[in-house]
């Protein structure tokens, strides 16, 4: 894998480690970084993801090192959740278990746990969790309210845990917002975001609702934003499920539009859009504003010539080798062979597949995602191997922060801003796939390097093997029961991938 980090502050990986995958020979700006999995001590999440049939809970960090996703169970009547898995993304994380104790070090920092026991030790200091410690198969497990306790000892900063919705805010991260109408009495209200956002947008009869999955979006000072308006009277705000939700109340169909790079949100009534969409100014959710000039993303037009419906990439190659997952396996080699096993099973399902490096080639970033845009892929997959973690993880882009262009064209760090509710949705079912097939699975945002300069619909699928046996990423089977899972989800997602521009 390669990070890039757009973000201050958060720690850096060890090196010590190599388990980042950065060759010491490859420097590209930024500094690299990794935000994936840590320690050989990982347990398996299979168990959580097995266990019950209830509906999943689901629970959301938000820190400038990564925005992710964890599940929660459901333990002595209360929600719990893994603390490795909740540290994991930030730092270097490692875990013992030994009889009845169970011991953590995130960084620097010890934690004491004992199993039944409602308190615990951290950098020597008593900590209370307001609930038993648990642990299975080697989990260690913590009530969710006693994140607001435990996690400002192993940071060293504070925390906001809102644990009614299973959000949790670590350092100052808050996206915060502002609706007023627009004051040339156009019935447009206008909504100002402190931070890019990329809300899923979804409209019934009188409502149109915004959903922000990774955004650490929270409330304004009411809940309810009342306007004078007839068409558009009113604007809710709740969260739960990991997720907060801003409903518009109006008596007429309305569209969300973006602009400024994500940070301001318009709603319009629609027939205004339809007017301006005959005028060939996109103006559908998630495009910017009819007064914006269109966005590179949207430059290719209806018409577009795409030759493969899928780009598959074989990350690394050539000089860069990626991970030295072994002595004698470098990463660069299971990307390739992950690669050709992806496009077997795509193209056995009648999707037309590129795979970009399907030999020991150097290929920049840039020209990856060159490639792919230039194609009009649907849907980019960065293939990626590790040696620390279990399963698969499934990453789309987080975009970066502060980037203040107003250029005709978005920018190159920003090209993906308008494709990734697809992507997020693709890599939801791509882990829905994997999840019945029982491997172990997450879904992480990341300035994970070229996801965020794709214009169509990008993730990325980092495969580590499931147990602790390294040979499994080089098993033809194991590979097979992961792209096939890939395949299964992209394919089940053909058509929404297809109708995007
Ligand atoms: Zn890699």
């Amino acid at each position: 894998m390669r990070w890039t980090n757009y973000a201050r502050g958060g720690s850096a990986r060890n090196a010590e480690q190599g388990s980042a995958g950065v060759p010491p020979a490859v420097a590209r700006a930024p500094r690299p970084r990794s935000v994936g999995l840590t320690a050989s001590t990982l347990i398996l999440l299979s168990t959580l993801i097995l266990s019950g049939a209830a509906p999943e809970k689901h629970f959301t960090v938000y820190s400038v090192a990564a925005n992710y996703s964890l599940s929660l169970v459901q333990r002595e009547g209360r929600d719990y959740v893994g603390l490795l898995e909740v540290l994991e993304p930030l730092g270097k994380v490692r875990s013992k278990s030994d009889g009845a104790r169970w011991r953590l070090r995130y960084n620097n920092v010890e934690g004491d746990f004992e199993v039944g026991k409602s308190r615990a030790r951290i950098q020597g200091l008593d900590t209370e969790l307001g609930g038993r410690f648990l642990v299975e198969n080697k989990r260690g497990l913590v009530p969710v309210s006693a994140l607001s306790s435990i996690l400002p000892r192993f940071l060293g900063g504070p925390v906001t845990l809102h644990e009614d919705s299973g959000r949790l805010f670590i350092g100052s991260v808050a996206t915060h917002f502002t609706a007023s109408l627009a004051t040339d009495n156009s019935s447009r209200l206008v909504f100002n975001f402190t931070g890019p956002v990329n809300p899923t947008v979804a409209t019934e009869p009188g409502k149109l609702r915004m959903t922000f999955s990774r955004e650490p979006v929270v409330a304004p000072a009411s809940s309810t934003l009342t306007f004078g308006s007839k068409a558009i009277q009113s604007a809710s705000y709740s969260e739960s499920n990991g997720t907060a939700v801003v409903t518009v109340n109006s008596t007429i169909p309305v569209i969300a539009s973006f602009s400024n790079d994500g940070r301001t949100v318009t709603i319009s009534p629609s027939s205004a859009a339809a007017a301006a969409a005959q005028n060939g100014t996109p103006a559908a959710a998630g495009t910017p504003a009819p007064s914006e000039p269109p966005a590179a993303a949207n430059n290719a037009g209806p018409q577009v010539f795409r030759r493969y419906f899928a780009v598959i990439d074989a990350s690394h190659g050539g000089e860069d080798h990626g991970e030295t997952l072994s002595a004698s396996l470098l990463e660069k080699d299971v990307t390739v062979a992950l690669a050709r096993s992806l496009r077997q099973e795509l193209e056995s399902r009648g999707i037309t597949t590129l795979v970009l490096r399907d030999s020991d080639a150097n290929l920049s970033l840039d020209q990856r995602a060159i490639f792919a845009n230039a194609d009009h892929a649907a849907i980019y997959v960065a293939l990626h191997a590790a040696s620390n973690g279990h399963g698969v993880r499934v990453y789309t882009a987080l975009l970066p922060f502060g980037d203040d262009d107003r250029g005709p064209f978005r920018s190159w760090t920003l090209a993906q801003h308008g494709s990734l509710p697809l992507s997020r949705s693709t890599a939801s079912a791509v882990a829905a796939e994997l999840q019945k097939r029982q491997i172990p699975v997450r879904t992480l945002g990341a300035s994970l390097r070229p996801l965020n300069n794709l214009t169509g619909a990008a993730i990325a699928v980092e495969v580590a093997p499931q147990g602790s046996e390294l040979s499994q990423l080089t098993a033809p089977d194991y590979q097979q029961l992961i792209t096939s899972a890939v395949a299964t989800a992209i394919a089940a997602t053909h058509d929404q991938l297809g109708a995007a521009p």
